[in-house]
């Protein structure tokens, strides 16, 4: 009989949504993977109690889990439109800038990935649906994307808890990043400006 995988084992299946925090700053994945010590984001809450509202809509699959051993990837969709026979993943945000971010980009393509390597045929277009516009934005998945995705999967797998990311190269991410009483950019950049060299944090001080 097969055994049941070990925490390590587990870990080397990525979550999709770990894809998206990492592109926010790696350095923010880091302590939210080893530290444990986050309170959830208010946009996270948020954003969870309206997917809720919306979950009971009909033609649509709601909150289906996918795991690819092969792609290292496993994450829950929380909906998927389906029409024609073609099913296509929708990425919910909440977004007050009306706009979304290369990590959601990134974020819908490992649910795309996942999709397609259950159903054993490309899916090459996702959606992105901004809660402050009421507006959904079709995402055509190039190679380009799935490259992308691949990359960061390799980076988190490299990932050590004793090498702590750098400070990000935009200083406006740590305005409203959960991580910042850990991270310290500014103090970082201030006491320890070696850190902060070739980063966003260089020229802030
Ligand atoms: S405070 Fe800034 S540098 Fe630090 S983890 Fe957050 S986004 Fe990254």
């Amino acid at each position: 009989m097969k055994s049941p995988p070990t925490v390590g084992q587990r870990d080397k299946v990525v979550h999709v949504s770990a894809l998206n925090e990492y592109v926010y700053c790696p350095r923010r994945f880091y302590y939210q993977r080893y530290h444990d010590e986050i309170g959830t984001p208010y946009e996270l809450v948020d954003g969870r109690s309206k997917h809720q509202n919306q979950s009971n809509r009909g033609g649509w699959i709601t909150e289906r889990y996918f795991r690819a051993d092969e792609l290292k990837l496993h994450g829950k969709i929380d909906l998927i439109e389906s029409e024609g026979g073609v099913f296509t993943p929708v990425e919910r945000k909440r977004s007050e800038s009306g706009q979304y971010y290369p990590s959601d980009e990134v974020q819908l393509t490992g649910y795309c990935m996942l999709l397609e390597a259950a159903l054993n045929e490309p899916v090459n277009v996702g959606y992105i649906y901004l809660y402050s516009t009421d507006e959904r934005h079709a995402v055509r998945i190039t190679d380009r994307h799935r490259r992308t995705v691949r990359e960061i999967i390799t980076r988190i797998e490299e990932m050590s808890v004793g090498s702590i990311p750098p400070l990000t190269d935009n200083p406006e991410k740590c305005e409203a990043c959960s991580a910042r009483e850990y991270c310290m950019p500014a103090e970082t950049a201030r006491l320890e400006p070696e850190k902060a060299a070739g980063t966003g944090w260089e020229d802030e001080i």
